[in-house]
């Protein structure tokens, strides 16, 4: 077991795109374990690799209709959209309406490199979404309407992960994609 620090919004590594895993090797097996064990240890419904530091193409999840990881995923899907509050163990106590399409077909493939496909309707298709956000440099901010992600920011600076990171100079920037997709594919 290996719980790793998690990183905060502000941290550079959550706006990069993950690069792709290529070698399927026990190194990836240990990535997959200790983003399973972080993920419960916060405790979170799914985590993504950049989220410890890591930028490679590699997400984990657990909720009630089930849980597993995900390596190199695109993803399909609908363009009926859900509601609903979502948050992010990369910005804490933090919870917006963040609309995303209700049905996600995430392709990838697992540890051992087999290709799988992972289907999902509302939470699961809503962490299907947030997690291959992450490998992209997308956080759930971006996908807010302009009036929730306006009360975010304000809320991110007041809070004291990001001052306290802020002190110790570690959030050099303070940077959000300037579209809104309003849960469609990008
Ligand atoms: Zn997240």
């Amino acid at each position: 077991m290996s719980v790793q620090p998690i990183r905060f919004f502000g941290d550079p590594v959550l706006t990069t795109p993950a690069g792709l895993v290529t070698t399927f090797d026990k190194e990836l097996r240990t990535l997959v374990s200790d983003l399973t064990d972080t993920m419960h240890d916060a405790p979170g419904a799914g985590l993504a690799a950049p989220q410890i530091g890591v930028s490679l193409q590699v997400f984990v999840w657990d909720i009630e209709e089930g849980s597993g990881h995900l390596i190199n995923p695109t993803l399909d899907l609908s363009s009926d959209l859900q509601d609903g509050e979502e948050g992010c163990l990369s910005f804490p106590g933090l919870t917006y309406e963040t609309p995303r399409a209700f049905r996600a077909v995430a392709k990838g493939f697992n540890m051992h490199g087999e290709p799988i496909t992972i289907e999902g309707t509302e939470l699961l298709a809503r962490v299907l979404q947030h997690e291959t956000d992450h490998l992209n440099g997308i956080v759930f901010i971006d996908r807010l309407i302009a009036e929730e992600r306006k009360k975010a920011m304000a809320d991110i600076r007041n809070s004291d992960w990001f001052n306290e990171a802020k002190e110790l100079g570690s959030t050099p920037t303070f940077k959000i994609s300037p579209h809104s997709t309003n849960g469609k594919a990008i």
